[in-house]
């Protein structure tokens, strides 16, 4: 089945799932801010499933015959935001996929939404998010990781060009997407210069404050998505 069947996900004026069933937790920072390591952490304490945007965004452009590699391809290099109804559809596919299959209910959403529009989108027509993990950075911390994945991660974009058009375009657009949730009371930010597991200490204490804890969590909600069901 093709990844990518129509891209009415993001047009939809009421959302798909209900915040009471379905928890979204997106994840935002730079690049090489470690949204990805700080995921795969929560993912194992709390049984969250983790889709990535980039990952998902990079998976669809390999996917032969896609219509939207080329695009992707090129926004990429060149650290662009690809079109919101693109990546919308993914991250909808699978997370529908992910409740078919698994039966978890419980998102972490790393890397989207980068800008405002995705961020309206997402929330208007899939399901409203409980807060953003907000990982914050220097530059010039973020650039020094990002230069030490790049000579492994064989990512196209871990080159210093690529990391400076990132950069801008982080703090000219998805920074206001940060700004307007913490406006809103929903940001957890977590000072992300520390060493990594320094990071998931205070990650997890704020986790706490929002009433997630390790494990149970998962469980309560599937029962509770079971019985509505
Ligand atoms: N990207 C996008 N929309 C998204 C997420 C990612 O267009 O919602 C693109 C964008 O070009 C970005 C690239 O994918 O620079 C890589 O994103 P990823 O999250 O993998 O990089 P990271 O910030 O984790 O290094
Ligand atoms: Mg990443």
């Amino acid at each position: 089945m093709p990844a990518i069947e129509k891209l009415g996900a993001a047009t939809r004026d009421k959302p798909l799932f209900s915040p009471d069933n379905v928890t979204v937790i997106f994840v935002l920072g730079g690049p090489g801010a470690g949204k990805g390591t700080q995921c795969a952490n929560l993912v194992k304490d709390y049984g969250f499933k983790h889709l990535s945007a980039g990952d998902l965004l990079r998976e669809e452009q390999d996917r032969p015959g896609s219509e939207f590699g080329e695009l992707i391809k090129t926004d990429i290099r060149e650290g662009r935001i690809v079109p919101m109804e693109v990546t919308i559809q993914l991250l909808e596919n699978a997370m529908k996929a992910t409740m078919d299959r698994e039966g978890k209910t419980m998102f972490l959403i790393d890397g989207f939404p980068r800008k405002l529009d995705q961020a309206h989108a997402f929330e208007r027509s899939v399901v409203p998010s409980k807060f953003t993990l907000f990982l914050d950075a220097d530059e010039e911390v973020m650039q020094a990781r990002l230069i030490n994945r790049g000579k492994t991660s064989g990512r196209a974009d871990d080159n210093i060009e690529s990391i400076k058009k990132r950069f801008k375009t982080f703090v000219d657009t998805s920074m206001p997407v940060v700004k307007e949730f913490e406006g809103q009371g929903r940001v957890v930010k977590v000072d992300a210069v520390q060493p990594p597991e320094k990071v998931y200490e205070d990650v997890q204490a704020k986790l706490k404050e929002w009433g997630l804890n390790p494990q149970i969590v998962q469980v309560e909600q599937e029962q509770s998505y079971a019985a509505a069901a």
